[in-house]
């Protein structure tokens, strides 16, 4: 399993595909651990460098992980299969905002794709959180361009903070949820439901 871990981590290096920060899945595996989470929706799968980690960390998680392009999910595929985790990870190839889902709810959600639809991610998926669940979002950093959009000069990268930058204003103004953000790796954030 380490190997597998340790030759993920090349590939991800090697090809240029973006996977959480050490502290970050750090943080959520321990997450998981103490709060006994058992099922888990992770948008955002890429070579399931994640949906792994967290599918291992503690006994009975189930992970259920969406990727839209299919060479990762491909990559994907055969991780989880390496590992020995078909049971535990399901991967699904199709774009998460077109998914369907019904009669299912996680204690996890983990948000991890395109940082500019984070806010519809969040909207959509939130009716699928157990009543005691947590959407935890990983990049509210973006990698420490959020709060210097002077400094950057691509257009695109510039829209993409925006994004990240309203959806941390649409968190911390949330009636419905309570936000606590986490300088680790590149910002996660963790949403509970108010009580
Ligand atoms: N969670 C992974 C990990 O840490 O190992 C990293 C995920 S990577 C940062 C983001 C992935 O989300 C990319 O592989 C991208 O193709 C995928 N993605 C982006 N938008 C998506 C969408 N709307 N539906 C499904 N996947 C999406």
């Amino acid at each position: 399993m380490k190997q597998h871990i340790l030759e993920m981590e090349k590939y991800a290096k090697e090809k240029n595909v973006p996977i959480i920060e050490t502290e970050s899945i750090a943080y959520i595996m321990k997450y998981i651990k103490l709060n006994n989470v058992k099922s888990i929706l992770e948008i955002g799968s890429a070579i399931g460098y994640s949906a792994i980690l967290m599918a291992s960390s503690s006994k009975e998680v189930k992970v259920t992980t969406i990727e839209r392009d299919e060479t990762r999910y491909m990559e994907c595929l055969k991780n989880v299969k390496k590992c020995g985790l078909e049971k535990e990870v399901n991967v699904v190839f199709q774009d998460a905002l077109e998914v369907n889902l019904t009669g299912v709810t996680y204690d996890l959600i983990f948000i991890d794709a395109a940082k500019g639809q984070y806010k519809k991610f969040f909207e959509k998926f939130k009716y699928f959180l157990a009543p005691d669940g947590v959407i935890i979002t990983d990049n509210l950093k973006f990698h420490g361009y959020v709060g210097k959009k002077e400094t950057i000069e691509s257009k695109n990268l510039r829209g993409i903070v925006d994004k990240i930058e309203s959806y941390i204003d649409f968190l911390k103004n949330n009636d419905e949820f309570e936000t606590e953000f986490i300088d680790i790796g590149d910002g996660i954030s963790v949403s509970k439901r108010k009580k």
